[in-house]
């Protein structure tokens, strides 16, 4: 710490007032103050490139997301005990964008909320408890959905009814011999419909009945694993036919991300059971959602009062309306389609010229690189960490994922331009060089 100006030295000391739970970013830990669309200003008027931040989805403080809750603010702010439009015509316009037999939506504050109520709809409706999630998954803080978050590590106890099956890596898992990226999408989820058969079969062993499948079709925690598309329908078959429900988990891949549908799910083809979302829905304000197929709800619903004190306040559903407005007014699903795939093709471009990029994933604006030693797939997480270092350096933000820490997620608001992957990829040429050095 003995380089950090005094101000950097200072907030961090402070900061012990949060207790250690907490973490920062970085060796040299960032102070921002401002930001506009997919840029970020620290406290010294240094200008930052966001390639991380997907709750500002549609840019750092947009305008109507202000104005929509400011307005808001300044008039009324309650909660769900008594009517209000704004939260009745939200619900039905994010459900006009989900399939038919998803037709009911509650909403929340957080995403861990989200999927701790999903969980328990779907244990009420099931009559069971057991839950499965990939190896890397990240779900939530709450008691519940932290035992169903194997990404917080082993420190962190895990639930009895919780299953883990493998992340669907294609990079390195191979069927048949086939290497999953070769593999056609009825393979690749044969593959990982048998991983939940496996898991089921353990849990029945257990005593234990099954209720629930609860993943990102993006597996964003587990490495960004969006291909072959048509993957998961083998896969919630089976869910199906084993008497369990499909959460489809949307914090990461949903609200246009992935450029080719408004949803991961739907990307993916299939029709889930529940939904949840939180992340990107407000901008910034704390909002999530769960959705279900009513007779789904049904047991839950009929039977147990819900409560949530702030969630679906006027001011939070006024900004979420806001930001639902702003992705179809600025298409930020064809924005995402389009800089996506200029964005993933550029990284993709530098493989040959530095062989420690093994692999190039993604959907969207939502890219996966593999950092790996050359030649080889072995994950090399001291060199993804230095290029993080070194891209703060250059003033780019973006962060690493995966079980082995070694692939760079980039994954910028949804806004982000062709400029801005152009300022990237200098930033990022110049760091590998650097560190080919
Ligand atoms: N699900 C996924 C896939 C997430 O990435 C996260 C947050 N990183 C959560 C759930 C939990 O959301 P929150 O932090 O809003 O509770």
């Amino acid at each position: 710490g003995g380089r950090l100006d005094p101000r950097t030295r200072e907030l961090t000391r402070e900061r012990s007032v949060l207790g250690d739970a907490y973490r920062l970013f970085y060796r040299t830990p960032v102070h921002l103050v401002k930001g506009r669309g997919s840029h970020l200003w620290d406290a010294d008027g240094v200008e930052y490139l966001d390639v991380y931040n997907n709750v500002a989805s549609v840019g750092h403080c947009h305008p109507r997301v202000v104005e929509a809750m400011t307005r808001q603010a300044s008039e009324l702010n309650t909660h769900t005990r008594y009517l209000h439009e704004n939260i009745l015509h939200y619900a039905e316009d994010i459900l006009s964008t989900m399939p038919d037999p998803l037709d009911r939506v509650m909403f929340q504050c957080t995403g861990s909320e989200a999927n701790d109520l999903a969980v328990r709809v779907a244990q009420a409706y099931t009559g069971g408890e057991g839950v499965i999630v990939t190896h890397e998954a990240y779900h939530g803080n709450s008691a519940l959905t932290s035992k169903l978050s194997p990404a917080l590590g082993t420190a962190q106890d895990l639930g009895l009814t919780m299953r883990m099956i493998p992340t669907p890596d294609t990079y390195r898992v191979s069927v048949d011999g086939i290497r999953g990226s070769q593999c056609d999408a009825a393979t690749f989820g044969a593959w990982m419909a048998d991983r939940v058969r496996d898991a089921v079969a353990d849990m029945n062993r257990h005593g234990i009945k099954f209720a629930a499948l609860l993943a990102d079709s993006i597996f964003s925690s587990d490495g960004v694993y969006p291909d072959p598309v048509g993957y998961l329908q083998p896969v919630i078959d089976v869910v199906h036919e084993l008497g369990g429900v499909w959460i489809a988990d949307e914090v990461q891949p949903g609200f246009t991300r992935t450029g080719d549908a408004f949803w991961g799910f739907e990307r993916q083809g299939i029709v889930p059971d529940l939904v949840t979302s939180g992340k990107p829905m407000a901008n910034g304000l704390p909002t999530s959602l769960m959705a279900a197929r009513h007779e789904i709800l049904e047991p839950f619903a009929g039977s147990i009062p819900y409560f949530n004190t702030f969630g679906g306040n006027p001011v939070c559903m006024a900004a979420a309306q806001a930001v639902l407005d702003v992705m179809r007014d600025e298409d930020t699903m064809g924005n995402s389609k389009k800089v996506g795939a200029v964005f993933k093709a550029a990284v993709e471009g530098l493989k040959d010229s530095h062989p420690c990029i093994g692999d190039v994933r993604g959907a969207g604006l939502y890219i996966g690189c593999e950092i790996v030693k050359p030649g080889t797939t072995d994950p090399d997480q001291a060199s993804a960490l230095d290029i993080l270092e070194t891209l703060r350096q250059n003033h780019v933000l973006t962060s690493v994922c995966g079980r082995y820490g070694n692939i760079l997620k980039l994954r910028p608001p949804l806004v982000f331009s062709e400029d801005d992957v152009d300022w990237f990829m200098s930033a990022f040429s110049t760091t590998l060089d650097s560190l080919d050095k």
